[in-house]
């Protein structure tokens, strides 16, 4: 009840939440108690959740934050919600989100942008709280649930993880399942929680985690207890720095908040080493193109026909271009276009097969890298603290927004497990987030040096 009243005295200024499911939240709740009684109490009972509006919710709105999805309430339930419920939690209802996860600042949401809760020192300007899981970050940064899914292709559990001052940790890819997740990115895409603290962190992606014969790509490997690992210390640890990742035009005080983090890993007694990661520039551009050329595919899949809007015209390709047309925001658009063109007979080899080479070239830098003893790579989480909702800037340039991902693709790129943790504050008393990446299916020594860093 407490969480619910929050929620109705924060959200229209937020705009956190596209759906809120007070009578599902109790009657949920209502069965926790009942079990808790009876001494059968799961790992997460009683524990109340914001799901990101990507995870289908079995009767309950489930839109992507797209106008294509129109009404659509799924008939069944995502694997890693169920899992969720499975262990005792309870849900508070469903996250903004770009559309179909698509961007870097929640501003592609149909729902319009969610407001970061932090301001900077002496200003009311609103500011984004980075994107696509912008809607977790932000209710968990402002006490409206206690914890939240998320899902990240790019980087966006842990770009608005850190831009909020909350953890988010994007497991090795196949860790979770992504069976009844919305699709954008196959390849890419993974589940993972925004928390508070890394052991909450642990705790909940210990639920979300396991295999799942329903998805293809899950990985059938042991889900180990992660919060255990979170005090398990840094000591005989060694940290590499990635040179490549010390850009151009790097702010000073991110420079700063990477030295630090660095120091308090060696002073906690692991030894720090500069390692080379040479492909590091090509990620960016590599995932714009594979990330687009996914995701036209996928969403070939909305035509009007089978789910969400329909809009209707003389005959059946009438009805597939309206409702596309009415139904995807610019950014969707725009990734399809490119999606499409990439993907298309000619270009095919020159676009999409090359960065597909690339991705392979960035996942071999980080064998080497952990071949030769490194244990995690800590690097900053983003370029800078939060922007303001609407910047000129980043919005007239699709491809200064895409920088924001920069430190974050790469992992995705090689499908390994990265965490974002609050490290600091910028000059303005913003959020800055530090992240830590990790051998695949080791997600324990994250949470371990993580916890070590916030
Ligand atoms: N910002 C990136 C994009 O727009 C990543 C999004 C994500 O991780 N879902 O593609």
């Amino acid at each position: 009840r407490g969480y619910i009243e929050a929620i109705e005295t924060a959200n229209p200024s937020l705009n956190a939440y596209v759906a809120v499911t007070p009578e599902h939240a109790l009657e949920m709740a209502k069965s926790s108690d009942m079990k808790l009684g009876a001494g059968q109490a799961g790992p997460l009972e009683g524990v109340p959740l914001g799901i990101k509006d990507l995870f289908a919710t079995k009767g309950v709105h489930t839109q992507a934050a797209s106008h294509i999805l129109d009404g659509f309430k799924p008939e069944y339930e995502s694997s890693v919600t169920a899992n969720l419920w499975r262990d005792g939690a309870v849900m508070l209802g469903k996250l903004n989100m770009d559309e179909f996860a698509m961007g870097s600042s929640n501003e592609t949401s149909y729902y319009g942008p969610v407001v970061n809760p932090w301001r900077a020192e002496g200003s009311n300007m609103n500011l984004v709280p980075g994107g696509s899981s912008g809607g977790s970050a932000a209710a968990v940064s402002a006490w409206l649930c206690a914890g939240a899914t998320a899902t990240d292709t790019g980087g966006s559990i842990r770009q608005p993880a850190a831009l909020t001052g909350t953890v988010g940790i994007k497991p090795t890819y196949g860790r979770c399942s992504r069976w009844g997740t919305v699709a954008f990115a196959s390849s890419l895409d993974q589940a993972g929680p925004i928390a508070r603290t890394v052991e909450d962190a642990a705790i909940l992606m210990t639920s979300m985690a396991g295999y799942d014969p329903k998805d293809s790509t899950s990985v059938d490997i042991d889900v180990p207890d992660f919060a255990a690992a979170v005090e398990r210390g840094v000591k005989g640890l060694t940290i590499g720095v990635p040179r490549e990742y010390r850009m151009d035009g790097m702010p000073d005080e991110i420079e700063t908040l990477w030295s630090q983090g660095l120091a308090w890993l060696k002073a906690e007694g692991a030894t720090i080493k500069d390692i080379s990661l040479p492909h590091t520039k090509y990620a960016l551009p590599a995932y714009y193109i594979v990330a687009p050329a996914e995701a036209s595919s996928n969403l070939a899949r909305y035509d009007g026909v089978k789910y969400g809007l329909r809009v209707t015209g003389k005959d059946i390709t009438d009805l597939y271009e309206l409702t596309r047309a009415a139904g995807f925001g610019r950014e969707v658009k725009r990734r399809v276009m490119i999606g499409t063109y990439v993907l298309s007979a000619g270009y095919y080899d020159a676009y999409y097969v090359r960065a597909q080479k690339v991705r392979t070239l960035i996942k071999r830098d980080f064998e080497l890298a952990f071949a030769d003893g490194v244990d995690a790579i800590l690097t900053p989480a983003t370029p800078s603290a939060a922007f303001g909702v609407g910047d000129e800037d980043m919005n007239a340039d699709p491809v200064k927004m895409y920088l924001n991902d920069i430190f974050t693709v790469t992992v995705n790129m090689a499908g390994l497990p990265g965490i974002a943790v609050p490290a600091g504050k910028d000059a303005k008393g913003l959020p800055l987030g530090l992240q830590l990446i990790g051998k695949p299916f080791d997600e324990e020594t994250l949470f371990a040096a993580g916890r070590a860093i916030e």
